[in-house]
């Protein structure tokens, strides 16, 4: 039996070429402060391995971390074995422990993010890092010197492209001004940052969505009778302009349906 893979896209005008739906490790590293619709329990190594294996297999090479999830970077760097295949994204600026999330948007606080990423990754570069958004977009644009010390990483060549993930469709825009791409929010019940895409399609930005499925409320909340994942990956892939879609899974099944879906759902469009 053939294996269908995932069609690759262009991620702006960066050179990288990026599969058109990625991996969310949120659910790798932290089971606490989250808002999925059920709780769950850290998959142990075999379940990280064997999620990262059929995802690779099926031509996924885009996987989505941050500090702000937990050890879901640790475990990166020390399952990912074969890390050139892989395009790593990465975050600065949220952190989260016991206590809960906090932000630093800092140079200083910057650099030290990037340096432990690069530790607890296991790397000697990062492929794309975002400004994790505490929702303030704009003020982290105008009063913080985060984006002009991502430029500078990235002209020392410690990381490739750099961006926001966004809460705003104004901070999404003034982010693709100043950046290479942005991660935006976008479903079939949430398009106020659809005008971030169409912007990035005209200038040669990149655009990942995040949180396809609602954080999975789309599919637990369902009382449709059309297949949810089928739903919104249509919704998503059928507007140009979007480089890849993240979604967050620990469950092979799962994410071997998503990918079908996501297959499907292409068209040339983009
Ligand atoms: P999501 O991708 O919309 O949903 C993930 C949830 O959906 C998980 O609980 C997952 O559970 C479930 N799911 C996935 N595929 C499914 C399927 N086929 N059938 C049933 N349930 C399914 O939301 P997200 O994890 O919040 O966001 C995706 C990724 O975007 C994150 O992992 C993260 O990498 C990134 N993100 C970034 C930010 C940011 O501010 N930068 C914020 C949120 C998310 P199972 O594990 O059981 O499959």
């Amino acid at each position: 039996m053939t294996v269908e893979i995932l069609p690759k896209r262009q991620l702006g005008d960066t050179g990288l070429l990026v599969s058109s739906l990625g991996l969310g490790t949120v659910k790798f590293g932290r089971n606490s402060g989250v808002k999925y619709p059920s709780s769950f329990k850290l998959p142990n190594d075999d379940a990280v391995r064997n999620i990262i294996a059929m995802c690779k297999e099926r031509g996924v090479n885009l996987i989505d971390t941050a500090p702000a999830y937990g050890h879901s970077e640790e475990r990166l760097g020390q399952l990912l074995t074969d890390r050139k295949d892989w395009l790593i994204c990465t975050k600065v600026g949220e952190e989260f422990d016991s206590s809960g999330s906090y932000f630093d948007f800092s140079a200083k606080h910057t650099k030290h993010s990037i340096e432990r990423s690069l530790k607890r990754l296991r790397s000697d570069y990062l492929d794309i890092v975002l400004v994790h958004s505490d929702g303030n977009d704009m003020d982290i644009i105008e009063k913080t010197d985060c984006f002009e010390t991502l430029q500078r990483l990235k002209e020392e060549g410690l990381i490739r492209a750099f961006g926001m993930s966004t809460k705003t469709a104004e901070g999404g825009l003034a982010t693709l001004k100043h950046s290479d791409m942005a991660m935006v929010m976008y479903n079939s019940s949430y398009a106020d940052e659809e005008s971030v895409i169409d912007y990035a399609r005209s200038h040669r930005k990149g655009i990942f969505v995040k949180k396809a499925l609602n954080s999975g409320h789309a599919v637990s909340g369902s009382q449709n009778e059309e297949d949810p994942v089928k739903t919104n990956l249509e919704f998503i892939y059928s507007h140009a302009g979007v480089s890849s879609v993240i979604i967050g899974s620990i469950n092979t099944v799962h994410m071997s349906h998503n990918i079908d879906a996501a297959i499907s759902a292409q068209t040339t469009s983009y």
